[in-house]
């Protein structure tokens, strides 16, 4: 599970570290290059084979984290897309934060297209 949200993914967390099969990271840089620079490390590094993204917007340049860009996530997508098909898995993301209406659902678009390899 990759965790983009801006805030830290308390429940996810409860929920799924106990269970040795599921791996759970929470992006922590909070300068853009880093955290496309840690998202990258992540996927690079990554071995599962189903990979989903706690997809919170928040971090939007327009909203409370103020670092990413549109793009950056159609670039977050396109990089978990290629680590699940490098283990022949699948991917998906569970809409979770994004508090400025005016840029979510473009946002949103970024990420699905990036996921779905355009
Ligand atoms: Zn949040």
């Amino acid at each position: 599970m990759l965790d983009i949200d801006l805030h830290f993914g308390d429940g996810t967390t409860n929920i799924l570290k106990p269970k040795d099969y599921v791996t759970v990271h929470n992006v922590a840089a909070n300068r853009r290059e880093e955290y496309l620079d840690e998202v990258r490390d992540e996927m690079e590094n990554c071995h599962a084979d189903i990979i989903g993204i706690s997809a919170g917007f928040d971090n939007h340049e327009d909203d409370w984290g103020g670092t990413l860009f549109t793009g950056d996530y159609r670039e977050i997508g396109r990089m978990v897309l290629h680590a699940a098909r490098r283990h022949g898995g699948g991917c998906f993301g569970i809409l979770e934060g994004g508090y400025n209406h005016q840029v979510l659902g473009r946002n949103v678009m970024a990420l699905i297209e990036g996921l779905s390899g355009e």
